[in-house]
């Protein structure tokens, strides 16, 4: 068996791989880090869940160095969300190389990337959108890029973005080293590949498995009319932590409204502000509510590793996002469940996708939906063991009303929003030593951190908003000795402002 020490990676970089608990690299990984590493342009066919990030990640900082003057490592991804999970990882493993990232996208504001682009950054990851417009405004210099990766190129393909991509691509120097991920092979790749790279190593991450063993698919055949009960039904009897996916984002909110007065849901789709998408996944992941319904493109590369149950409350019209969908549970070792409700029009994509998963599709009564935790298989088949475990029962109508941030503003009029974590006095904290874990664990300059109010089990920090959500999204995955920190905006506005300058008393 292959190691990580065996793919001619730095001491740097194996530490980080060994922190963030990676064992064992993945079979794209073993492949084709070395290669990688060796200059070897890659064209791979991998899909999420792949480790693909991590082998570009690795690729590229192992032959990089860090501290550069200008940017040497580019990465295009085709979403906020996917370029924004993919910097979050990269920092991950950056913690000892000290490569500097930074993700560049639409929707957030031009200034504040601007200025994190002339502080001085290694690797920029971002939209193709975002990206062309920050290389015509002079904002982005690409003259020493020797790294560059496109990541699921095909999506960014599907989305409209061939004319930024070719753009990026003939703004970066030709001497350069490419690596292409790809979930499909299509023509429109291949070309790309073709065009774009020097002999590349093409590598197939085995399509023999793509669904993870540990997703146990279901359908349910049930008119249009029923769908909205079942699902209350589920998801009321018992809350499994679960993402329900719609074709439309219309359906996304209609089905928000409906079951909100009685269920605490979160929704995502292209329409909503890039901020309060991020507030959503991350509220999710934290647990703040326990169904999450969204559309395939809003979802795309959801990176959270414990749900439960996938409801395709409409079946996805092409394999690919059934396989994206399901994909998002089954993770990271934990078993999941994937529910598609089919109407009769509908079923001849379910035989699809059996075929093209190579996994049985369970028919299921429509009244023996896992309700209470249980399924009957219409045919006789038992149902695993995994699919009638009881799910944890979240109490309903406890849905708190969105936390509004709150904004403190500094002398130099920058904007700072105040978080608050859940750590204080009682875990032997002082104000300095909160200050000083922040800024350690979240990389941050004196500058974008401001008071402190100290608490028993909890306290306030202020951060400067255009570090807020990252620092929020570092801090949560900090453990205090094996306490999960919980970093989020503070919802106590009245009480915050009133004690702001003195000590902030009992929380
Ligand atoms: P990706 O295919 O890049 O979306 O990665 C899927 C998930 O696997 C992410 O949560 C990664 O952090 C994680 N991951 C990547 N490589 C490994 C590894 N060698 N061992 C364990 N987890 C990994």
């Amino acid at each position: 068996m292959t190691g990580f020490e065996d793919l001619g990676l730095d001491v740097t970089l194996l530490k980080a791989i060994s922190d963030m608990g990676w064992n064992m690299p993945t079979p794209i990984q073993t492949e084709a880090v070395p290669a990688g590493l060796a200059g070897r342009d890659i064209f791979a066919q991998a899909q999420t869940g792949t480790g693909k990030t991590g082998t570009y990640a690795l690729i590229i900082m192992g032959r990089t160095e860090s501290g550069s003057k200008k940017p040497t490592s580019l990465v295009l991804a085709p979403t906020r969300e996917l370029a924004t999970q993919v910097e979050n990882e990269i920092y991950k493993l950056s913690k000892y190389t000290g490569h500097r990232s930074i993700s560049i996208y639409g929707g957030a504001s031009i200034g504040d990337q601007t200025y994190g682009l002339r502080k001085g950054v290694d690797i920029v990851v971002g939209t193709p959108g975002r990206l062309k417009d920050m290389i015509t405004r002079g904002a982005l210099d690409l003259s020493e890029i020797t790294e560059v990766v496109l990541d699921e190129a095909d999506r960014m393909l599907d989305m409209g973005f061939a004319d930024e991509l070719d753009f990026i691509m003939d703004a970066v120097p030709k001497d350069r080293h490419t690596l292409l991920f790809s979930a499909t092979m299509a023509e429109s790749i291949k070309r790309i590949a073709f065009n774009r790279m020097q002999d590349p190593m093409e590598i197939s991450v085995s399509r023999d498995e793509p669904v993870s063993d540990l997703v146990t698919q279901y359908w349910v055949p049930m008119s249009r009319g029923a769908k909205m009960e079942r699902l209350e039904s589920i998801l009321t009897n018992g809350c499994p932590k679960t993402v329900v996916f719609c074709q439309t984002k219309k359906m996304v909110d209609t089905l928000a409204d409906e079951m909100y007065q009685r269920i605490k849901v979160g929704t995502l789709h292209g329409d909503m502000p890039q901020a309060k998408r991020e507030r959503t996944i991350r509220s999710f992941r934290n647990n703040r509510f326990q169904v999450l319904i969204a559309t395939d493109v809003a979802a795309r590369g959801l990176d959270i590793n414990n749900i439960d149950l996938v409801v395709n409350f409409d079946v996805p019209m092409d394999s690919e996002n059934y396989l994206h969908r399901i994909g998002r549970t089954g993770r990271a070792g934990k078993e999941g469940i994937a529910v598609s409700f089919v109407t009769k029009q509908e079923e001849y994509h379910i035989r699809q996708y059996e075929r093209e998963t190579g996994k049985k599709i369970l028919k299921v009564r429509a009244d023996e939906i896992p309700s209470a935790g249980t399924m009957v298989i219409e045919d006789q088949v038992r149902a695993p063991a995994k699919a009638q475990r009881q799910f944890a029962t979240v109490p309903i109508n406890e849905s708190k009303k969105p936390v509004r941030p709150v904004i403190a503003t500094t002398e130099d009029g920058k904007k700072m929003v105040v978080l608050q974590i859940n750590l204080g006095r009682d875990d032997g904290f002082s104000k300095t030593q909160i200050s000083d874990l922040v800024k350690r664990v979240g990389k941050l300059e004196d500058v974008f951190v401001g008071n402190v109010g100290l608490g028993r089990s909890k306290s306030f920090i202020e951060i400067r908003e255009d570090r807020s959500d990252r620092t929020m999204a570092t801090m949560s995955e900090y453990r205090h000795k094996k306490k999960e920190v919980l970093m989020e905006p503070a919802d106590k506005k009245a009480k915050y402002q009133e004690k702001r300058h003195k000590s902030y008393g009992q929380y």
